[in-house]
């Protein structure tokens, strides 16, 4: 049984007998990983506080090629999230990156690009409710570009035209844009210019960047954050649990 290696991002872990936990992880090397953490809910566990979820780690397990369980064998602690994760909004936001990751990713499949922008989103010290609202927003819209679902904003949906950069422009059921001339007398959803400069810039800027810069345009942020999250609603085939108390509280 070969010994696998891998900085990780612990994402949430549940009971799975008296003693032993299941543990989700986020591996750089490996992506997706759940594992068997035995004598983990022991007092004395070999584990310690390692497996607090968003924790980074150092993680080692054996993987047998039939089991898509693999053996957790050693958890070395690198950097907790302990802090945030005492506060409900950070705690809620995490979870939310922890059900997109597990419902977005396919098990075992490395993406060195999402692992980076996963732990970056995760490791920042953010302040209050409108940095976590921009912050998921980098999160979703990065998630989607990377699977490849993010759609083209910068050319008409229809006629393939380039969208004028200032003013409103309709989005259509599909959340593809549309031109002035191919929305013809359509009644549709807009997305503002400031909507757009923000989807574009996320995708330049580091996420302590973005979320420095989008402290002004809390509103766009959130109804901006209200189409992606269509986009991943379609691409999941559900609503995810945590984005629900979002519209709800946001
Ligand atoms: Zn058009």
């Amino acid at each position: 049984m070969p010994l696998f290696e891998s900085e990780s991002l612990v994402l949430r872990s549940y009971d799975l007998s008296e003693a032993d936990r299941i543990v989700v992880f986020f591996t750089r090397a490996h992506g997706i990983v759940r594992g068997v953490a035995k004598g983990a809910k022991r007092l004395k566990s070999r584990f310690g506080s390692s497996l607090e979820p968003f924790s980074t780690v150092n993680l080692q397990y054996f993987q047998k090629d039939d089991r898509e369980l693999v053996s957790i064998q050693h958890v070395e602690l690198a950097d907790s999230r302990f802090d945030a994760a005492a506060d409900p909004d950070f705690l809620r936001t995490f979870a939310y990156f922890a059900d997109l990751l597990t419902a977005m990713l396919p098990p075992h499949d490395p993406s060195e690009t999402t692992f980076r922008m996963a732990k970056a989103c995760i490791s920042a010290n953010w302040h209050g409710q409108d940095e976590l609202a921009a912050v998921r927003l980098y999160f979703e819209l990065w998630l989607l570009r990377l699977g490849g679902y993010l759609p083209d904003w910068s050319n008409c949906g229809e006629c393939g035209r380039t969208l004028p950069v200032s003013g409103d422009v309709g989005i259509w059921r599909d959340l593809h844009l549309i031109c002035g001339e191919c929305a013809g007398s359509r009644q549709m959803a807009t997305v503002s210019a400031v909507q757009r400069d923000i989807f574009l810039s996320i995708q330049r800027l580091a996420p302590i960047a973005f979320v420095e810069g989008a402290r002004s345009q809390t509103e766009a942020v959130r109804e901006l954050s209200g189409f992606l999250r269509q986009i991943i609603a379609n691409v999941v085939g559900r609503e995810l649990m945590a984005e629900r108390s979002f519209a709800v509280n946001s």
